[in-house]
């Protein structure tokens, strides 16, 4: 049985499949279409407007994954490839979930910002 993921991103690949106005828009569109979409989701903060929030943050999701799927189609990278960077930035970022570890805001802190410098350092090294 697929899970909602998996339905999702089918939904999605028919939407560029048998969509002209997406193919029309192009990956370059949904990716400024994205910035509108972020611009509605603080504007639901804003308001206190927790439904339309809930409804602008289902927009951000469709619109990234329109977006990821035609660089996907270009040859660009894999939208596979895009979690997979998410979720490693973030393991590194957050060791301790891999752990199952709870920490304190303070110790959460001091983890991002050591990795993060490390990041930097690292980045440093490969631009030199
Ligand atoms: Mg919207």
């Amino acid at each position: 049985m697929k899970n909602q993921f998996e339905r999702f991103f089918e939904i999605i690949n028919k939407s560029i499949e048998y969509d002209p106005w997406v193919k029309d828009t192009g990956m370059e569109g949904y990716c400024n279409e994205l910035k509108k979409e972020i611009d509605e989701v603080l504007e639901a903060i804003k308001k206190k407007d927790m439904k339309n929030l809930e409804e602008e943050l289902g927009d951000v999701l469709y619109v990234w994954a329109h977006a990821c799927k035609l660089a996907e189609q270009k040859g660009i990278f894999k939208t596979e490839e895009v979690i997979n960077g998410a979720m490693e930035k973030l393991n590194r970022r957050k060791p301790y979930l891999e752990q199952g570890k709870k920490v304190t805001r303070e110790e959460a802190l001091t983890i991002w910002k050591e990795v993060k410098q490390k990041e930097k350092m690292a980045k440093a090294v490969v631009n030199k």
